[in-house]
């Protein structure tokens, strides 16, 4: 086993954070924030190159967006001061160690598979987007698949995805589409959503008193969702789906039998496909952290001083 320790950083809406990846204990330690988004991105690499200690080998990175060969931001969804940036070089030019970079489901399949020792499962993120990496045979087999924004609505009048289409499943079953479907069905309902509490949980707690809004609208995710996995079912079935995001875990919590229920009615050559006995749907053993373990790993293979 590898006495290692690498510098693992994850980014989002929120900002960065960054740890300590040990592989001899298998652990993340020296947790530290950047509470604001960087405004430049000389502030985003000092803070990803601050109290490198000389134990610590390299850096790895799981950031959302697409990259180029492993080290260079074509574009972020959130953090648009890496946007065509090269990273590895930046960090290889302030603290000459190697580094590896990858997008934020790639190393989040990845540090799940090496968690659980697990070779053929997809691995879905259903929060604020809807993104999602198939491993088969140990290896993430679609790096640049766009699963979020499959179409599973074709009607003239689906909702408008931020990719520029129509009726894609981040559109309809996303977070983000969520919230805006609860302040809808609210204002056409005279419900007045109570000030100081999130929108979901508002959501939740209705659905948790059995109100018949709060029930349908779950019943409308448990279904965009089941188009989804039946289309990645029917390309290529696995035995395995792990699910991570806030609205997933609570989808799986309150729904899943509704996700079987529609899967199995579209699924009528190989029904199978979509039962508890073939089918596992788990949440991931490591929602917050998989991500960052997974960066460790696909550093030991592929990082390098850009
Ligand atoms: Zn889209």
């Amino acid at each position: 086993m590898s006495g290692k320790i690498v510098r693992v950083i994850e980014g989002g809406g929120s900002g960065l954070r960054r740890a300590d990846y040990s592989f001899a204990n298998g652990t993340l330690g020296n947790f530290r924030r950047m509470e604001n988004i960087p405004k430049t991105i000389e502030e985003a690499i000092a803070f990803m190159c601050e109290e490198l200690m000389p134990g610590i080998e390299g850096v790895a990175g799981s950031l959302a967006g697409v990259w180029a060969e492993n080290h260079i931001m074509k574009k972020s969804p959130n953090l648009h001061v890496f946007d065509g940036e090269d990273i590895g070089k930046r960090i290889s030019t302030i603290c000459n160690r190697p580094s590896f970079w990858g997008n934020d489901m790639l190393t989040a399949a990845t540090g799940e598979a090496y968690l659980r020792n697990l070779y053929d499962f997809y691995i879905l993120t259903v929060g604020g987007g809807i993104g999602g990496k198939r491993v088969y045979k140990g290896e993430v087999i679609n790096p640049d698949a766009e699963v979020g924004h499959i179409i599973i609505d074709n009607s003239p009048y689906a909702k408008m995805c931020g990719c520029g289409n129509q009726g894609c499943v981040e559109a309809c079953a996303s977070g983000g589409a969520v919230k805006e479907k609860i302040i809808e069905i609210c204002r056409a309902r005279n419900i007045t959503i109570p000030s100081g509490i999130d929108i979901c949980k508002f959501w939740d707690d209705e659905y948790d008193a059995e109100k018949e809004w709060a029930i349908i609208l779950y019943d409308q995710v448990a279904h965009a969702l089941a188009n989804l996995f039946t289309i990645l079912q029917k390309t290529h079935p696995t035995q395995l789906i792990v699910v991570k995001g806030t609205l997933g875990i609570n989808v799986l919590a309150r729904v899943s039998d509704r996700i079987r229920f529609y899967m199995r009615e579209k699924m009528r050559i190989n029904p199978q496909w979509a039962d508890e006995d073939f089918l596992k749907i788990e949440k991931s053993i490591s929602p917050n952290e998989g991500s960052l373990v997974g960066a460790a790993v696909l550093w030991e293979k592929y990082a390098q001083l850009w």
